[in-house]
């Protein structure tokens, strides 16, 4: 059985169809890429998993298990942990403040959470910053606080939406790395990555999405030939750079 299965699921906006019909399934321990132009429906996916949106149509099941319907603090319990694209860290609270927000959920104990959380810190390259203010971070820093945030809560299923979004050149390897051991370490990933490069060093598997919809889903070297994802993404992309 899948992790995660999404099934036929339509979400508009209005007259705006973020999400038509998407079919996904993820088995337990893959790393699947999610690839689009802006716009396309990426993050929407994201909410609609987490419970932070109800799709008009279709279901989310992680393990069989219905998620569509239920609250994001009830999806992250059973085992779904996300990061926003839009990085929002309690910037009045220190860093290690910020992630025992998500130990809390395994471990009640102010102790125990906090505890909880160095051990985090320390494997996302944070530790030496846990009693800064969580605004006193660099981009880069912010991401990896976010990351550790969701890891917190100890997920089986993680969903990384742009985590090398918005941070310079040099600080995009680290987070690569970090992102490949969180993997090896047993933790299913699911990726929003704008950058094709970044994103064909990590997947095994690629999921492109356009106006809402899935056009192309297979090996990175596959999707990449797709031509329809040629045309209206690939090309802008590396025009790009
Ligand atoms: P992506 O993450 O791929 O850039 P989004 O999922 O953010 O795309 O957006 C998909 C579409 O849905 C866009 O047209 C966007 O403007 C629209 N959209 C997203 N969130 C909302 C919202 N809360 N209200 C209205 N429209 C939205
Ligand atoms: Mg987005």
């Amino acid at each position: 059985m899948s992790l995660l299965s999404v099934a036929g699921v339509t979400k508009r906006f209005g007259g705006v169809v973020a999400n038509q019909n998407i079919t996904l399934e993820v088995a337990a321990g893959e790393l699947v890429g999610i690839i689009g132009p802006n716009g396309a429906g990426k993050s929407t996916l994201f909410d609609v998993i987490t419970g932070f949106y109800r799709p008009d149509s279709g279901e989310v099941r992680l393990e069989g298990r219905h998620l569509t319907g239920l609250r994001p603090d009830q999806v992250s319990r059973l085992g779904v942990a996300r990061t926003f694209q839009k990085l929002r860290p309690f910037s009045g609270m220190t860093v290690v403040e910020n992630v025992m927000v998500g130990a809390f959920q395994k471990h009640p104990d102010p102790g125990r959470a906090r505890a909880r959380a160095m051990q985090i810190l320390d494997r996302v390259g944070l530790a030496h910053m846990a009693k800064a203010h969580a605004r006193a971070l660099s981009t880069g820093q912010r991401k990896r606080l976010e990351l550790a945030r969701a890891l917190a809560t100890e997920p089986r299923l993680l969903l990384l939406d742009e985590v090398t979004g918005g941070v310079d050149q040099g600080t995009i390897p680290g987070l690569i790395r970090l992102v490949r051991e969180l993997h090896e370490g047993g933790v299913t990933l699911v990726v929003i990555e704008h950058n094709v490069r970044v994103i064909m060093a990590i997947a095994r598997r690629i999921v492109a999405l356009h106006v809402g919809e899935v056009i192309a889903d297979g090996p990175p070297e596959a999707v990449m030939r797709d031509r329809r994802l040629i045309e209206t993404y690939l090309g802008q992309a590396y025009a790009r750079e």
